[in-house]
C-alpha cells in the first residue's frame, strides 16, 4: 500500500491547497437539506481526476454527484469549479465536469478495489471556517486498507504556532499511522494517549446536535467523572484520537433509521486502528465496510484507546444505549 504514498501525499496536499483558496463563498442545499460549495465539487472533480491519471482506471464512491450539481443549475458553480481546477486541470469544461461527477456512483464495495471518497467531510465546519477533513480510503473486498485525511485547520504535531495549522494523515495496515504538518517534509508516527485513566479521558464528538446523541455524552462524562467533552466537525475527530488529543470519539445516531455513510468513516477507521487504537460499533461489533454505502449492520460509533474500550462498552451496555 505504501507504493501510493508520495502519490498521495502530493495530491491530497493540492486538494487542501484547492479548498483552502476556493473559500467559502455560496453554498447550495442539496436535496437532502445537507450543504455542498464549490470546495466539494472541485475536490472530488480533482482527486477523481489525480487518481485516474496516476492509478489508471479507478473505481470512485464519492458523496458528490453530477445530479446534484446540475440541480443546483448555476453558471456561476461550474465557473467557479473550474477556476477552482484550473491550476491543475484548466481546460475541464461544464461536460468534462458533468462525466467526472457522474462517474463515482454507487457501486458495490463488497468485491474489488475502491476508492472510498469524502471530498470536504464536514461541510458546516468549512462554512463555520472551523475543523473539515478531505477524506481518502481505499478497500479491498470490503475492508478499509488506506486511509488519508486531509485537515487544513487541524494543529500538527504538538500546540501548533500560531499559522501553522494543518497536516495530512496517513495510515495503511500492517504500517502504522502517520502525521505530516504543512510545512514539513517527514512523517512522524502517531499514537493514541496510552494508558489514560477514564478521568483524565476527553470526549470528542460532533459539534451538530443533529449528527449524533449529545446526551449520551453528557451522561458518559458524568457517570464515569471524565476529563471533558471537545466538540469538532468531520473526521478530524478521528485524527485527534489517533495522535492522543482526545480519547473516546462517541457517534449515534439520533434516529435508529440512520446509517453513517462509508465516506464518513473508512479513511478515519484506518488511521485510528493503525495507530494502535480501536473502532467498533455500540455492541462492540467490528465495523462493516461490505454492505453497501452505508454502515447498515452497525449501531453508533466508539473510537478509543485499547484500555478504555471494555469500560465504555460496559457502561453502554448497562446503561441500555
Ligand atoms: P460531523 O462533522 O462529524 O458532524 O459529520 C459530518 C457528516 O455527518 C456529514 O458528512 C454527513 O454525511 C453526516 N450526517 C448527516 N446527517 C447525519 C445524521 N442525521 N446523523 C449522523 N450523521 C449525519
Ligand atoms: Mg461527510
Amino acid at each position: 500500500m505504501n507504493e501510493y504514498l508520495d502519490d498521495l501525499t502530493e495530491i491530497m496536499r493540492n486538494a487542501c491547497t484547492l479548498a483552502q483558496r476556493v473559500g467559502q463563498g455560496k453554498s447550495f442545499l442539496k436535496q437532502d437539506a445537507s450543504p455542498v460549495t464549490v470546495a466539494d465539487y472541485a475536490v472530488q472533480a480533482y482527486l477523481h481526476l489525480e487518481l485516474k491519471k496516476r492509478f489508471g482506471p479507478v473505481n470512485l464512491i464519492a458523496e458528490e454527484t453530477a445530479q446534484e450539481f446540475e440541480y443546483h443549475d448555476s453558471a456561476s458553480l461550474v465557473k467557479k469549479t473550474q477556476e477552482a481546477l484550473s491550476p491543475w486541470h484548466p481546460s475541464i469544461q461544464r461536460e468534462g465536469l458533468l462525466e467526472v461527477l457522474g462517474s463515482s456512483g454507487p457501486r458495490d464495495p463488497s468485491k474489488g478495489s475502491h476508492w472510498v471518497l469524502d471530498p470536504i467531510d464536514g461541510t458546516k465546519g468549512y462554512l463555520r471556517k472551523e475543523q473539515y477533513a478531505i477524506a481518502l480510503a481505499l478497500m479491498e473486498d470490503g475492508v478499509p486498507l488506506l486511509g488519508i485525511l486531509g485537515c487544513p485547520n487541524l494543529g500538527g504535531l504538538g500546540v501548533p504556532e500560531e499559522g501553522k495549522k494543518g497536516c495530512l494523515l496517513y495510515a495503511s495496515i500492517g504500517v502504522g499511522a502517520q502525521i505530516l504538518p504543512f510545512g514539513a517534509t517527514k512523517w512522524s508516527k502517531i499514537y493514541p494517549r496510552e494508558p489514560c485513566p477514564m478521568q483524565n479521558a476527553r470526549i470528542i464528538e460532533s459539534v451538530e446536535s443533529a449528527h449524533t446523541s449529545q446526551d449520551v455524552s453528557k451522561a458518559l462524562l458524568s457517570d464515569l467523572q471524565l476529563a471533558g467533552i471537545v466538540k469538532m466537525d468531520s473526521q478530524c475527530k478521528y485524527a485527534a484520537v489517533a495522535k492522543g488529543d482526545a480519547e473516546i470519539y462517541l457517534r449515534l445516531p439520533r434516529s435508529e433509521s440512520y446509517k453513517e455513510k462509508i465516506w464518513d468513516h473508512a479513511a478515519g477507521y484506518v488511521i485510528v486502528k493503525e495507530s494502535g487504537g480501536i473502532v467498533v460499533d455500540f455492541d462492540g461489533e467490528e465495523l462493516d465496510f461490505s454492505v453497501g454505502t452505508r454502515l447498515h449492520g452497525n449501531r453508533g460509533i466508539i473510537a478509543t484507546t485499547q484500555s478504555l474500550v471494555e469500560p465504555l462498552l460496559l457502561w453502554i451496555h448497562q446503561n441500555k444505549h
